[in-house]
């Protein structure tokens, strides 16, 4: 396809370039209104009737609870975002040295995210310690060994066994013994190469209490970001609308939705996977086919009644502990509200059990956080996602080389990086590349 002059017509049909986005999730509304700032004209189309994708939030007797992203991290580009859309006052920040936690050996242990806490912490040893700060002098990351591979001879086993195993492997609900580095761990090998190693950026960012953003969540829910970017450009975001293709037309493209065709320059495809490849079988097979074998990691979140027995953001559970529980978030203590506590299961290590009844989820769910917390627990509701998240695996070799067509874009986790303030970053991102 020739190259089109950025912000001109294709052909004689129209005076301005026109994006088309597909998936009106976090990803395609942060696009569609940071082109609308820019003045680019664009459309938005989103399969079911409410926007925000994975973004939902809901209430129990009055509490929010979280389906999707139970918090997020206040980036320089979100605060900007927030403030931008005046919701800086619907923010609700967590303390500042809030703890997170590991089951590890029967018990709470915390993770040390600052020097107080790397001294202070039974997570590890003073030898795993002392091993972790001679990470300078291992050699250099491999990008085709494992996460599990690389940790572990970077910091050593105990710290991969007893911290950053369960915190890193709890991200995905994945099995970083199955993540080569390659695709799981790019900013972290890029760290590596500007800094030299890994230590010494850490210690700056965390140990020092240096740029670690805070956690935040929205007071009523976090679906308010995806509902304020809908409210701020919902004249170019049509709800209820499936794509159900993507054609050629001329030198741009055309989407069908809606039994219209909707013609554009660009498009982005912001999809889950197995629907961005479906809609892109016929203007790039190649790239659909490589897209349509990547694996996802199904998540059951079961949302219990639950006190928390210490303030802290919640724990992630050592693989070798013997419970079906990856992790616990505790939301309700961490940012002030009634007690919900969300318990995560299945991921990469145990996907059959998101499949279980609700009766036996719950069992399970309320009798392991009695145990872990020593706290009673009641069963409020449980969440499947089938499709919760990308497992980064070897599957993930599939889009070495990947190429699609002049116009065509993927904006999406599994091709950049999960989590609420990247989803953004890279809609805005893309948004000034279609303006410049
Ligand atoms: C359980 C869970 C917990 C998470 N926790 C956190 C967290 O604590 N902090 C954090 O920062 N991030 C977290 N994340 C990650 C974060 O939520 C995601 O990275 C982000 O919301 C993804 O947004 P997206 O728009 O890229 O994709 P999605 O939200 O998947 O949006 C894609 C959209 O495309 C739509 N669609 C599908 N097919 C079509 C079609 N044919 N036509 C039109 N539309 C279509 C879908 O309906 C959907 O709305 C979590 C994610 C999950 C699932």
């Amino acid at each position: 396809m020739p190259e089109r002059p950025p912000g001109t017509d294709r052909g004689s049909e129209r005076e301005r370039m026109r994006v088309g986005i597909v998936g009106g999730g976090l990803t395609g509304l942060a696009l569609s209104y940071y082109l609308e700032r820019r003045g680019v004209d664009s459309v938005t189309f989103e399969a079911s009737s409410s926007p925000g994708g994975v973004i939902r939030s809901g209430r129990q007797n009055g509490t929010v609870v979280e389906y999707g992203p139970q918090r997020m991290r206040l980036s320089d580009t979100l605060a900007e975002l927030t403030n931008d859309l005046r919701l800086r006052h619907e923010l609700v920040v967590a303390d500042d040295d809030l703890p997170l936690y590991v089951y590890a050996d029967g018990t709470l242990r915390e993770v040390p995210t600052s020097l107080p806490a790397f001294l202070r912490t039974d997570a590890l040893s003073w030898r795993g310690k002392l091993r972790l700060l001679a990470e300078p002098l291992t050699a250099d990351a491999r990008p085709e060994e494992t996460a599990a591979d690389l940790f572990t001879r970077k910091f050593g086993p105990e710290a991969y066994h007893n911290v950053i195993g369960p915190l890193f492997g709890g991200i995905f609900g994945s099995d970083p013994a199955r993540m080569p580095a390659k695709h799981s761990l790019q900013g972290l090998l890029r760290l590596e190469q500007r800094d030299g190693n890994l230590l010494v950026p850490a210690i700056k960012r965390v140990a020092l209490g240096g740029s670690s953003s805070p956690a935040v969540v929205f007071e009523d829910g976090n679906q308010r970001l995806p509902e304020a970017l809908y409210e701020a450009t919902s004249d170019r975001v049509r709800l209820d609308t499936p794509v159900e293709a993507i054609g050629e037309d001329g030198d741009g493209y055309v989407l069908e939705a809606g039994g219209e065709s909707e013609p554009v320059d660009e498009v982005v495809v912001t999809t889950p996977a197995d629907a961005s490849a479906d809609l892109l079988a016929d203007v790039a097979p190649d790239a659909a086919e490589r897209l349509r074998g990547l694996h996802y990691n199904p998540l059951a979140l079961v949302y219990l009644e639950a006190d928390a027995p210490v303030d802290g953001f919640g724990y992630q559970v050592r693989k070798d502990e013997r419970l079906h529980t990856l992790g616990v978030s505790w939301n309700g203590r961490a940012f002030g509200r009634d007690d919900v506590t969300t318990c995560f299961f299945g991921g990469m290590w145990e996907p059959d059990l998101v499949d279980e009844s609700d009766e036996r989820l719950a069992d399970i769910a309320r009798r392991e956080y009695e145990m872990v917390t020593g706290r009673d627990a009641e069963f409020l509701e449980v969440e499947r996602l089938h499709r919760g998240f990308p497992a980064h695996d070897d599957s993930w070799d599939a889009l070495e080389g990947m190429e699609l067509p002049d116009g065509v874009h993927l904006a999406t986790n599994y091709t950049g990086r999960m989590g609420i303030p990247s989803r953004v970053r890279e809609a805005r991102g893309l948004a000034k590349q279609f303006s410049s």
